[in-house]
């Protein structure tokens, strides 16, 4: 028999999909190139990526799931129908059942546009399961018991900072803070003290390869290619991590607001369960070399990185598919 479910893990930069006994099938950026003329779709995912920024006229490129809410419906429908039957391989899903992640904030417009792209996509039934919860049960934390879990999930284009108990969230917390906006603040930075323009990916790199929330004494030094921005020329610069730790800082700190807001909104009962067991980090923000050292003294509470971080929501969606009756109350949005 073959899996008739399907989790899929709708990031703002990564799409997972996930099929209960197989795991993670499909991991690709949440990218799609669109041409304008007819509006019809040219590719999706890692294709489309590297299109990004490189698309001659004609042709767009966008990422549907921009600050994480639907930015265009009709892509992403393209975008889930595509998933949906790369997941099922060969063998065509007889209509599946679609357990998909969306934002803690989303609002009851945005849950019906998913439901209906996902419909109009091929799923049977449809459950929408907020982020932080799949998160945290992707990390292994137990969300059914009567105490306090801080879940922080550090995606490409928002931070979810959650307070989770009994299954449901508590208080939480959604900014438009996450991987982008480092990227974006590296190529400011370079910018202003190099006078060379970088690209988004360049900027990426940079940060994946040296980049940490805090200074370093064993600094580590990188090649950066980009223009000057005076001679309009091609030029090669070097960039230590120490600089990328200056030119995150800022926006690290919104981060850490948020998760200060989220714990000045939690009832005193729970905050001693988070003194107690901790925060955790998922997404793949939570890679970045001692952001959890930086929250974990800013908070002045313990946190933790989950195991493969980047990961967590698309397991997540497993476990719950697995054991619906379990999590039902988790569950905020569901067709037949
Ligand atoms: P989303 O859920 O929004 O799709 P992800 O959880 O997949 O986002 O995380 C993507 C973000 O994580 C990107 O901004 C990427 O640059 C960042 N990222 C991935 N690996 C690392 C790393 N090793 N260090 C820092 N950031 C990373
Ligand atoms: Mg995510």
């Amino acid at each position: 028999m073959f899996s008739k479910k399907i989790g899929i893990d709708l990031g703002t930069t990564n799409i997972l999909v996930f099929l209960p006994k197989k795991g993670v099938v499909i991991n690709e950026p949440s990218v799609i190139t669109v041409s304008i003329d007819d509006n019809r779709i040219l590719a999706v995912g890692k294709k489309a990526k590297e299109m990004l920024g490189k698309t001659p006229d004609g042709i767009i490129a966008v990422r549907p799931m921009k600050d994480g809410v639907i930015a265009d419906y009709r892509v992403t429908e393209a975008m889930l129908r595509y998933f949906i039957n790369e997941a099922g391989g060969k063998i065509r899903f007889f209509q599946p059942e679609v357990l998909i992640s969306a934002p803690a904030g989303i609002t009851s417009t945005e849950r019906r546009a998913i439901i209906d792209a996902s419909s109009q996509a091929g799923a049977k039934n449809t459950y929408i399961v907020k982020e932080p919860i799949l998160a945290s049960i992707g990390a292994g934390i137990p969300i059914n018991t009567p105490s306090g879990n801080v879940i922080i999930d550090i995606g490409g284009g928002t931070t979810e900072v959650a307070i989770i108990s009994l299954g449901g969230i508590v208080s939480s917390s959604s900014v438009r803070i996450g991987g982008n906006k480092l990227d974006k603040a590296i190529i400011d930075y370079i910018k202003k003290k190099h006078s060379l323009a970088v690209g988004d990916r360049v900027a990426e790199s940079v940060k994946i390869s040296i980049g940490g929330a805090l200074p370093r004494e064993d600094e580590e030094k990188m090649e950066v290619k980009g223009r000057d921005l005076i001679s309009g020329l091609p030029k090669t610069i070097q960039i230590s991590s120490n600089e990328v730790t200056e030119a995150i800082h800022e926006q690290l700190l919104g981060i850490v607001h948020a998760v200060k807001s989220v714990l000045q909104d939690t009832p005193p009962e729970l905050v001693a369960d988070v003194i107690n067991r901790g925060m955790v980090l998922s997404g793949g923000g939570a890679l970045l070399r001692d952001l959890d050292k930086l929250i974990a003294d800013a908070i002045e509470v313990p946190c933790y990185i989950a195991d493969n971080p980047l990961l967590c929501v698309a397991k997540g969606t497993g476990v719950m598919l697995d054991n619906l009756e379990l999590y039902k109350k988790s569950v905020i949005g569901k067709r037949n």
